[in-house]
């Protein structure tokens, strides 16, 4: 595709530069013109009253061998590179052998150059690093225009990221500026031995069926995965790569959001492998309110308080105390389940346990199958239940 300004139509009425979200209009002498950061929406083309500017589509290019390696997007928080972006890069790393393919790393943040090339060390050859305070805010409009761009010059075959919640916001969004596919939350990634494209591989109808996804017609080739899935390999002795800054004029990322003010949740560090008993919480439990009645139960017990993933994904309980696949693995000689279903990704976290208690009001909970003492019953009415118990120093069982 390609756009156009029509020089005897346009009058320079600005309208087109208001309406573009990708600061791509320049109005110079009362005429328009449009810039790198175009990427072809088509907005200017809706507002201009005077049919001045036209983007002529081309037929669907098939022929991909301009696109060339795969790239990994690192997201960075505090000035740090998270470790999700390194496990994607070392996966990547072993891709890029059934490729014969470059590495890239592409590194956004405000951050220093020592922290982006750290990407060395896990198997990047090339590190793109776009360092600059215009990051700090996380606005995903300010983001996806520094990773389209570098996507656009690049031309990578491959484009990952993480299925972190800034990732989970931002990847679609390239996606769909890119007009191309995206396979979300993915659980495994591996190169077709004969056409070489990328199989992502992800859970599907609630878990119950693996699908694998290929993308044919449209490049990048793009999937997230999601954080701790995949193994972080730092390299014995990395080799120094291609390190290329993209320079950011500030004028050039504009944002739609507004910044009102921050509100710093302090990211609790609780390691749940100290404790000897656990008592965790999942969705049957409703709300996040009702966490504060185990929170009871683990004090009294002296135990740590662990979780399910959906409840950790309700936002009722922060991600440190989340057990299984993607969580902790924990083998406590006590593990109390409350209103946990036991999702076979759940008991990958804890079914080592000594001693597992499971409290379910469905007798057919699968939890039950590893559960050493079951007992089938609202965990409202048996959990204050076992509090006043054990505060009375009685035994449990007479
Ligand atoms: C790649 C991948 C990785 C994953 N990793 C993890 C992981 O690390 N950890 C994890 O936990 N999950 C993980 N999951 C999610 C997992 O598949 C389940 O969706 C999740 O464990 C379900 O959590 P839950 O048991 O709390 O909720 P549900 O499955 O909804 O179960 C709730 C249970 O509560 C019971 N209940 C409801 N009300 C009450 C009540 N009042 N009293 C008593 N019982 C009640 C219900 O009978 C039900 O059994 C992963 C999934 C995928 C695809």
């Amino acid at each position: 595709m390609d756009i156009k300004v029509f020089k005897d139509k346009c009058t320079g009425c600005k309208l087109c530069q208001k309406v573009c979200f990708y600061d791509a209009v320049d109005i110079k002498d009362k005429m328009a013109y449009i810039n790198e950061n175009c990427i072809l929406c088509g907005a200017c083309i809706e507002v201009c009253k005077f049919d001045a500017i036209e983007i002529k589509e081309q037929a669907p290019d098939m022929d991909f061998t301009d696109h060339r390696g795969i790239m990994v997007y690192l997201e960075t928080h505090d000035g740090r590179v998270l470790d999700s972006g390194f496990e994607l890069l070392s996966e990547a790393n072993k891709l890029k052998k059934d490729l014969d393919t470059p590495l890239y790393a592409l590194v956004v943040g405000n951050i220093c150059q020592d922290e982006a090339k750290k990407a060395f060390r896990y198997g990047a050859d090339w590190v793109y690093a776009a360092m600059h305070a215009v990051f700090e805010n996380h606005f995903d409009d300010i983001y996806s225009k520094v990773l389209v761009k570098t996507i656009k010059k690049v031309k990578p075959d491959i484009f990952l990221g993480a299925a972190t919640p800034f990732g989970r916001t931002l990847i679609p969004k390239v996606a769909a500026i890119l007009k191309t596919g995206l396979t979300a939350d993915c659980t495994g990634l591996a190169i077709d031995s004969q056409s070489k494209l990328l199989k992502q591989t992800r859970p599907t109808f609630g878990g119950n069926v693996l699908a694998t996804i290929v993308c044919k017609k449209t490049r990048p080739q793009m999937a997230t995965v999601r954080p701790h899935v995949m193994e972080k390999i730092e390299i014995d002795a990395p080799k120094q790569g291609q390190f290329k800054e993209i320079k950011i004029q500030p004028g050039h990322y504009g944002t739609q959001y507004k910044m009102t003010g921050t509100d710093k949740k302090q990211e609790e560090s609780i390691n749940l492998s100290d404790y000897e008993v656990i008592v965790a919480g999942g969705r049957g439990l409703g709300e996040g309110k009702n966490f504060s009645m185990l929170k009871e139960l683990s004090e009294v017990l002296g135990a740590g308080l662990g979780a399910s993933r959906a409840a950790v994904d309700s936002g009722w309980i922060s991600y440190p105390h989340q057990v299984g696949q993607t969580g902790k693995t924990v083998n406590p000689k006590i593990y109390i389940a409350c209103g946990i279903s036991g999702a076979i990704q759940h008991l990958a976290g804890m079914q080592t346990s000594d001693i597992i208690v499971a409290i379910n009001k469905d007798a057919a909970a699968p939890i039950f199958k590893v559960a050493n003492y079951g007992i089938v019953g609202d965990v409202f009415e048996v959990v204050p239940k076992l509090i006043e118990r054990i505060k009375s120093g009685k035994p449990l069982i007479e």
